[in-house]
């Protein structure tokens, strides 16, 4: 495989549809994005995402060699189905089939779910360059992760490893799209932020959450920040659940790392890091704690590990 060669990357948010066009060196030739609008139905959003590629071959100067797509849900990457995408509304689409039809060109696509997929881009060209075992949460408007053992993405028997976001850590707990009970998700995300503080607004009457009209993951983040009593309270049981998830995951995976990354994910990752490091510790024995590093993502585009499916991919053919 040679510089001149290059990878589409695309990134299938809640809200917004991420294109990246990259060399395999990783630099960014071109970037993209569009709403991805789910309410207007899996059409439409499949519409977009080939709009999306188009645009960027449009401004491709070598060959493109493949595209790889990271979706949320559960992605089957062999016959290239994404199911059970909640946040989309989508329950089974037949996703690869629909944008290669599109296309109208023999390209490769490559699909995994997002998190794996961003953290196949970590272990490319961002903090894990050169870890072989490492755990990646993406914490945005929902809570993705993705795990690479021994270099490899895992992925599982029917590729649901590491769906930890609706892992129900109490299962009395909140009640989560997925229609479980305490899903991670529901505390530690944009959604689990906004679920946390309207769950509590009536204890802290003198909250600034109490006056806004339609409370965001931000909102409840600025809150934390300025030390507002609901918010801290809201932060507090995120980051129990996240003590808990980081100790599940070093004792059944052994990482070498946790990389933090996503939009929320980057924001909270100075608070964060220091405790999560502090606290494992307490919750796992020294065989697996001692080393283990917890550092921030240092990839700049979500789309740029979907991009680097389509490098993993071809070099497996
Ligand atoms: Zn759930």
């Amino acid at each position: 495989m040679t510089d001149e060669q290059l990878a589409i990357g695309v990134d299938i948010g809640g809200t917004k549809l991420a294109f990246v066009l990259i060399d395999r060196a990783g630099h960014i030739l071109a970037e993209h994005r569009l709403p991805t609008d789910p309410l207007q139905g899996e059409g439409a959003v499949i519409e977009r995402i080939v709009a999306g590629i188009a645009t960027l071959r449009d401004r491709a100067e070598h060959p493109i060699v493949g595209v790889g797509i990271g979706s949320p849900g559960h992605v089957d990457p062999v016959r290239g189905i994404v199911r059970n995408a909640v946040n989309l509304g989508w329950e089974a689409v037949e996703l690869r089939k629909a944008v290669s039809a599109q296309l109208a060109d023999e390209l490769p696509i490559f699909m995994q779910n997002d998190g794996n997929a961003v953290a196949l881009g970590e272990m490319y060209y961002g903090v894990a360059q050169g870890c072989s075992d490492f755990v990646y949460f993406a914490i945005g408007t929902g809570f993705g992760a993705g795990a690479i053992v021994h270099g490899e993405m895992l992925d599982g028997a029917n590729f649901y490893a590491l769906d930890i976001g609706h892992l129900a850590l109490d299962p009395t707990g909140r009640l989560c799209t997925c229609g479980q009970r305490g899903c991670l998700e529901m505390y530690a995300s944009g959604v689990g932020f906004v679920a946390g503080a309207q769950a509590y607004l009536s204890d802290y009457p003198d909250s600034v959450l109490a006056n806004t009209d339609a409370i965001t993951g931000s909102d409840v983040f600025n809150a934390i920040q300025a030390g507002d009593a609901l918010a801290l309270c809201v932060w507090d049981e995120a980051v129990e659940h996240l003590h808990q998830i980081v100790a599940i995951c070093a004792v059944t995976l052994n990482p070498a790392m946790f990389v933090i990354g996503g939009g929320l994910g980057h924001a909270i990752a100075d608070m964060l890091l220091p405790l999560l490091e502090s606290e494992l510790p307490s919750r796992a024995l020294p065989s697996v704690y001692e080393g283990v590093q917890f550092a921030e993502s240092q990839i700049t585009s979500s789309a740029i590990g979907p991009a680097c499916l389509v490098w993993h991919g071809l070099s497996r053919r």
